[in-house]
């Protein structure tokens, strides 16, 4: 199908033009009737926070999205383009994408006047349609909204006249999703204007007052101690919003799993295989959630998803390092690789406590709480019982993190009642998922106090209790 490239032939097609509203509005409801998902890729929230999202689209609202740090707000944000009509007429080279029908700018009022009907249109793809901006307290009117421009002044323009104006983001994204990240940092003065151009639908740039109806979805995401806390944005601009929505972190350990299943970058090495035994993915997720629960933790800006993300990718390539250097081909996670989490845990917790010398220890000790609770999940009490008769009396295992796999097979020899827990977690052809095993159930005793650990510089001993 050829799109109509003027104005006569978009009226000859039968086009009628919707707001951007009306637009998301139908585009949901087609989705809705056929039983499509709203957003892929978006876990956790098919009954909470879609709902929610559903009813102010189908209300025509504005949405302000309340949640901590990484609790995926921007991507709901973006994905409300997946319902905007996959392109959109506009009047070509308008600078705020002008209605084919009913132009706001004088520069297409211009254009119309001569041969209306030949006035040629560009088609917008919904990505084009979409603006974002992260609200800092440096942001200005200038930037979201517009500003004299001092060129086409100099050209002759008169400072009353709308088309000596640069324009801002924001009329810039008519017809479109404006997204602005953080509303609350950004300075009341900006959202008087904000607020302004909304609901008055005119703005004042240098004084000037001008008349700017635009058409706009707006979108914004706050932390929600800053959007509470008194003064931090103007009440008509908190009135503005139809609907306000708290997004939350993952409900359960399976929804974080699936989130950083799905946000992980992907390993793609020649020559070696990535194989996450479960129990280690579900360590990873436990961390976050164990986090979440802590007095000890500031949560007004909260624990995001991306610590979970960013902790397996840093276990994944511990491991890595492991396995390049012994050149095994089979990349498999371990606990002891657990201990180099604390680069992505720091920066991503803010303890209660000053001192930097105990964060380390209390993310060990975060780790060591997970590790505990993920092995009580897959073991019972009695479960090692035989083994812990084998054990106390033989050498016990020494480790490290450069210990190849084969090594734990061969210290797993005279424990067969090991072993055979071993075979119940992990594939039994493959000595590197082995090996993660054995660590998981020697880690998981010594935590539970059933044997001991020993450190000895950057080994690992692992013995009976006597
Ligand atoms: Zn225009």
């Amino acid at each position: 199908m050829t799109l109509p490239k003027t104005i006569g032939e978009l009226k000859e097609s039968g086009y009628q033009p919707k707001t951007v509203k009306g637009e998301l509005r139908a585009n949901l409801i087609n989705r809705m009737k056929k039983g499509d998902q709203l957003f892929s890729g978006i876990i956790g929230y098919d009954e909470t926070v879609i709902p929610e999202i559903e009813n102010a689209i189908l209300s025509c609202h504005d949405i302000i999205l309340l949640g901590e740090r990484g609790q995926a707000k921007t991507r709901i944000m973006r994905s409300l383009t997946t319902l905007l009509d996959e392109s959109l007429p506009v009047i070509a080279g308008c600078e705020i994408n002008d209605n084919p029908y009913y132009p706001l700018c004088k520069h297409c009022h211009e254009k119309i006047t001569g041969d209306k009907e030949k006035t040629t249109l560009a088609w917008l793809p919904p990505e084009m349609r979409f603006s974002e901006k992260l609200a800092t307290p440096d942001v200005t009117i200038a930037d979201l909204i517009g500003d004299i421009d001092p060129v086409k002044i100099a050209e002759g323009r008169y400072l009353s006249d709308e088309r000596a104006i640069h324009y801002g983001l924001i009329p810039r994204t008519n017809r479109g999703v404006f997204a602005i990240n953080e509303l609350p940092d950004l300075h009341e003065k900006i959202q008087v204007g904000l607020f302004n151009l909304l609901e008055e639908r005119d703005v004042q740039i240098r004084g000037f007052k001008i008349a700017l109806p635009l058409d706009i979805v707006i979108i914004a995401t706050a932390n929600p101690e800053d959007y509470t806390s008194r003064g931090r944005i103007i009440t008509p601009l908190k009135d503005r919003f139809g609907a306000q929505i708290r997004t939350h972190y993952p409900k359960t350990r399976e929804d974080e799993i699936s989130i950083v299943r799905q946000e992980i970058a992907p390993f793609t090495t020649d020559g070696f295989t990535l194989t996450i035994p479960p129990f280690m993915e579900e360590i990873i997720a436990e961390i976050s959630q164990t986090a979440r629960l802590q007095s000890e933790i500031n949560h007004s800006s909260g624990i995001s998803v991306r610590m979970s993300i960013h902790n397996m990718e840093n276990l994944i390539s511990n491991a890595f390092r492991r396995s390049i250097r012994l050149h095994e081909h089979e990349v498999v996670p371990r606990t002891i690789d657990l201990t180099h989490l604390s680069s992505s845990m720091k920066g991503k917790i803010e303890w209660n406590f000053i001192e930097d010398t105990i964060e380390e220890e209390k993310c060990s000790l975060l780790i060591r709480d997970a590790v505990s609770k993920i092995f009580k999940k897959y073991f019972s009490h009695h479960s090692f019982t035989p083994f812990l008769k084998q054990f106390s009396t033989g050498d016990g295992f020494e480790l490290s993190e450069m210990t190849p796999s084969p090594s734990y097979l061969h210290n797993g020899e005279p424990y067969p009642a090991l072993m055979e827990r071993v075979s119940q977690l992990v594939d039994n052809t493959s000595p590197a998922q082995q090996a993660s095993a054995v660590e998981f159930i020697l880690e998981g005793l010594a935590i539970t106090g059933r044997i001991k650990k020993e450190i000895r510089e950057t080994a690992l001993i692992y013995r009976a209790n006597t």
